[in-house]
């Protein structure tokens, strides 16, 4: 986490300086790039300059789009005071004191088949086109997260939880307040006073997006969005930069790896670190239960298990290792009823039916504790734990 405040931008003062001016030679930040480049006078060899732009079709780089239909609403009010050649030099602010104008003005704009996000409304307002048809502007997932960061900052825990892809799940199984105690206790999350938004990117496949915002001129919050049935959720938050999302499933193998090699110091030290960008990775919570379960912590292992079980419900490993400790510290019921949700999911899940059997066994319904082994053992033919188990079971009932 760094402590040292982020550049701002040397024109306002105010938003985070995040792009070099080669105009002004300083950073500034996009809204007050977006105020200088739409003038088309940039130099060419910036990323962000523009040229020879028509009216609501721009050619040049926006981070986000909101970046862009910043620049769209500038590059209209350019545009209503310029003399257009489409219109015989005429000025469209003339042109739209008069209804004749008005119409040849409409006329003109009515012809553009426009993206949705352009802000013809904008246009449609500036010059009393009351005539002018204006598709309303689809939420995007800017706009989702936008709002999602606003009830972080505003503290609205319950309306935060309501963006996130597991919420009806959490309702579900009463699971609401352990999420909003995971987010409200963030030392970022709770202590965010102001916020911007720097960037966005979506993918390929356009069902998955990561928007960027700069936190109290400190700190990089990147959220990840998933698209569900034509609807944006919040999937998961990285204090840090967008690059890190791509690190995370190299920074689970690490942990991985170190564990196996029974390195708990050096695991400690990364899980520290990346659990402190990922705050919501069900991975880093299950690898603290497994550290925690190496150093025979068991309550502590106990609420990571439970804590990766309500950043992911259907994360089966989480759910084994949590059902486990219930078992072995005597809550069979309980224990029973997790393995029980196990196989409804995974139903040759090794581990679980041995364990089942084996309570069985305990309670003496050798029936059902034979069923399960010859299950486990028919599609885990290697799982020799349930191999000893049918035999101890063949004594008992032999
Ligand atoms: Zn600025």
């Amino acid at each position: 986490m760094k402590i040292f405040k982020k550049k701002k931008c040397k024109i306002c003062k105010n938003k985070p300086g995040t792009r070099f001016c080669l105009r002004k030679g300083f950073n500034i930040c996009w809204e007050d790039c977006n105020i200088l480049r739409v003038d088309e006078k940039c130099p060419d060899e910036c990323d962000y300059h523009l040229q020879n732009s028509d009216i609501m079709q721009l050619k040049g780089k926006s981070d986000s789009q909101m970046e862009y239909i910043d620049l769209l609403k500038k590059q209209m009010d350019i545009w209503v005071n310029k003399p257009q050649k489409i219109f015989q030099d005429k000025i469209p602010v003339t042109m739209a004191e008069s209804s004749d104008g008005r119409k040849k003005i409409v006329d003109f704009l009515s012809q553009f088949k426009v993206n949705p996000i352009v802000p013809l409304s904008y246009l449609k307002e500036r010059l009393s086109l009351d005539d002018l048809k204006v598709v309303s502007n689809p939420q995007t997932y800017e706009d989702i997260a936008v709002e999602f960061v606003q009830n972080l900052y505003t503290n609205e825990w319950v309306k935060a939880a309501s963006f996130m892809t597991n919420h009806n799940y959490w309702i579900a199984h009463e699971m609401e307040d352990e999420f909003i105690k995971i987010i409200s206790n963030n030392k970022v999350i709770k202590k965010i006073n102001n916020f911007d938004l720097i960037s966005s990117a979506l993918t390929k496949e356009k069902d998955q997006a990561l928007v960027y915002f700069d936190i109290n001129n400190k700190f990089d919050l990147t959220i990840s969005l998933q698209l569900t049935n034509d609807h944006w959720n919040i999937r998961s938050l990285i204090i840090g930069k967008p690059e890190l999302f791509n690190s995370e499933s190299e920074a689970i193998q690490q942990i991985a790896i170190l564990l196996s090699k029974n390195e708990t110091t050096k695991a400690f030290e990364l899980l520290s670190k990346y659990s402190s960008i990922y705050i919501m990775s069900s991975d880093f919570e299950y690898y603290w239960g497994l550290y925690h379960t190496f150093n025979k912590k068991q309550p502590k292992a106990e609420h990571h298990f439970l804590q990766a079980l309500i950043l992911d419900p259907a994360f089966i490993e989480a759910k084994y290792n949590y059902a486990f400790i219930q078992h072995s510290s005597g809550n069979l019921e309980f224990a029973k009823k997790l393995y029980y949700e196990i196989i409804d999911n995974a139903p040759n899940e090794p581990k679980t039916l041995n364990n089942l059997a084996s309570m069985f066994i305990d309670e003496k319904k050798y029936e059902e504790a034979e069923e399960l082994l010859k299950r486990c053992i028919k599609n885990n033919p290697e799982f020799e734990i349930a191999q000893q188990n049918l035999e101890r079971l063949g004594k008992l009932t032999g």
